[in-house]
């Protein structure tokens, strides 16, 4: 938890639960510990969806298929998403969810390291949704704004992982490299003269941006 507590504690009260399998999902990433959105990161990506209708969304990081289930919800008829993660046990997971949920002709999994993916990758997206391999976000960047339509939404998942980005009394030492990282990610998409960037404090820290 990265705000304070009971902040964090009242707004998850405020969040209606979901159903179907995306309940399901959730029950099945808490007992596995599988990192997926939280709850209050899925009102957000939720919302910016709908504003944005989007016909076309790539993610980095599929996990469980959680997130990309989620997203397909906001998606303009016939949408696509394509989600990419090198863990083969997890692909398959995903792949199952998602064909359980009737969405194989929606969300295309792609099986690899998402650098080496993003570099054969040649499409256009209106949103992009990074949340997978923090130490990367830098290497990711030129990639996912080359793909990124103008008028769409970069949004990055994590960014202030566990409150080290923002404060050195709570860097663990061996995530000091990942954390210098993040910090020089948020300058970067901070200064991009093409990006309109705010950074929000819930969950795992969520950096929104806009492509001018
Ligand atoms: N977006 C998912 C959660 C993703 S968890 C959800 O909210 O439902 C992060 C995932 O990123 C993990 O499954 C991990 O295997 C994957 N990952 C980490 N580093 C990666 C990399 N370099 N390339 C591709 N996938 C990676
Ligand atoms: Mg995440």
């Amino acid at each position: 938890m990265i705000c304070y507590d009971y902040i964090n504690e009242y707004i998850r009260k405020t969040i209606k639960e979901s159903g179907g399998i995306l309940k399901e999902l959730e029950s099945f990433a808490a007992e596995n510990h599988v990192p997926i959105v939280q709850p209050e990161v899925a009102r957000l990506l939720l919302v910016l969806g709908r504003l944005l209708k989007p016909g076309r969304i790539l993610e980095l990081g599929t996990a469980i298929g959680y997130s990309a289930i989620l997203l397909s919800g906001v998606l303009k008829p016939g949408g696509k998403i394509d989600t990419i993660d090198r863990y083969e046990i997890m692909v398959d997971i995903a792949k199952q969810n998602i064909k359980k949920a009737g969405l194989e002709d929606v969300i295309h999994v792609i099986t690899g390291d998402a650098i080496e993916v993003l570099r054969c990758l040649d499409k256009k997206y209106d949103m992009i949704f990074l949340d997978a391999a923090k130490g990367q976000y830098g290497e990711f960047l030129p990639e996912c704004l080359r793909m990124l339509n103008q008028g769409g939404l970069l949004v990055s998942d994590n960014v202030l992982y566990k409150g080290m980005v923002a404060s050195d009394r709570l860097v663990v030492r061996r995530q000091k490299t990942i954390v210098q990282r993040m910090r020089s990610y948020l300058e970067l998409i901070n200064k991009n003269e093409d990006l309109e960037t705010s950074l929000i404090p819930i969950g795992d820290g969520v950096a929104i941006s806009y492509k001018k």
